[in-house]
């Protein structure tokens, strides 16, 4: 009964916060496009203000139970479907596939990750938020988000129809959607996966360090707060990939899960959403050079200038290439604040032995 009312205040939510007209037209597209699926994947964003506003119970459990808010936005989805008609292909509800985006977690120390302060051992899964610096990024590869089994004796009703859809969930490793140890459950004769309906996503690794590590690598005293240097692995798949640069740092909501490797055991983050976080006053800048901006701050291209005349006189000869040397420190400069404005960032190396040339065309 709990759960009946858990599903009702779950469709309020969709239908005020506007997701259920997205979800519709999420739907619309799988069913005009009259291919059979395996897995139906629906992303669902939800602000968990507004849904522990509406009901605190629902977001609690959005909050700390992940896996069974899943479920009840999976349920509310398949009967949606079901009620309406909107996908004709669709057979069961494992064919519903949920991912709940969470806008924020709220800002409490409750939520943040600390590395040194989280438990080892086991605990049920849960959102955190985890600030840190992007050290590595792996290329994108491909990961099995769905697949379809189906009962290998023949006289049995699950040897056709969608009854065994596996999907990957947070902090699963490959082997526990698809392996081939699955047994039916009304006749235990071995499952078989049907390859023609795997459903493949991106998948991406990064590494990350806590950014207060920085200050041990620039030789600053290590405080006496409780900190750990060791960088950790963060999961990005499906539309995450691609979604962090080098050395910027991020916000991270995730569920800490534990991998296991042969006999270790790894921490590492399953992300949910990232965020770029934004320093309005970058600690890692002295202040003789905060000042030096103040005090330039009335022309745009003083402070570049000076910069360039103090760091940059070895490249080439004071006088020449001034805009070569302002738009290369400029693009050195740049900073995750800019992220969007990326691509039209105009990359230029010039390598010659006529300097009159390049000099006329680099002037504007
Ligand atoms: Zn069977």
């Amino acid at each position: 009964m709990a759960g009946l009312a858990l599903r009702e205040v779950a469709l309020l939510y969709l239908d005020s916060s506007g997701s259920l007209h997205k979800f519709i037209a999420d739907c619309a597209l799988y069913n005009d496009s009259k291919q059979c699926h395996a897995v139906y994947h629906f992303y669902i964003c939800v602000n968990p203000s507004d849904l522990t506003e509406l009901d605190a119970k629902l977001g609690n459990c959005v909050i700390h139970d992940p896996v069974l808010a899943a479920k009840l936005f999976q349920s509310v989805c398949f009967i949606s479907i079901k009620t309406l008609s909107l996908i004709q292909q669709l057979e069961t509800e494992s064919q519903v596939n949920v991912v709940l985006k969470l806008t924020h977690l709220p800002p409490l120390p409750y939520y943040s990750l600390n590395l040194c302060r989280f438990p080892r051992g086991y605990q049920p899964l849960r959102y955190y938020l985890i600030e840190g610096l992007v050290t590595a990024i792996t290329t994108v590869t491909k990961y099995t988000q769905g697949a379809r089994f189906l009962c290998s004796e023949l006289c049995c009703p699950f040897s056709t129809g969608f009854k065994y859809i596996r999907v990957h969930t947070p902090g699963a490793t490959e082997s526990a959607t698809v392996r081939n140890d699955f047994t039916c459950a009304l006749c235990n004769s071995p499952l078989k996966e049907d390859l023609k309906y795997r459903v493949l996503g991106d998948k991406q690794l990064i590494e990350m360090i806590d950014p207060s590590a920085l200050g041990v690598l620039k030789g600053n005293a290590v405080s006496g707060s409780c900190s750990r240097y060791q960088s950790f692995t963060v999961f990005l798949r499906d539309e995450l990939p691609n979604r962090m640069k080098m050395g910027n740092r991020y916000c991270v909501i995730g569920i800490p899960v534990h991998i296991y490797n042969g006999s270790q055991v790894t921490l590492c983050v399953e992300a949910n959403s990232i965020q770029p976080c934004i320093l309005k006053d970058p600690t890692s800048i002295s202040d003789n050079l905060k000042c030096l901006l103040s005090a330039t701050a009335f022309s745009p291209w003083r402070f570049t200038a000076i910069l360039a005349d103090i760091f940059a006189p070895q490249i080439v000869p004071p006088g020449t290439y001034q805009t070569l040397k302002f738009s290369l420190l400029l693009s050195l400069v740049q900073t995750c604040e800019k992220e969007k404005q990326r691509v039209q960032y105009l990359d230029l190396l010039v390598v010659t032995g006529d300097t009159v040339v390049v000099d006329r065309l680099l002037l504007r």
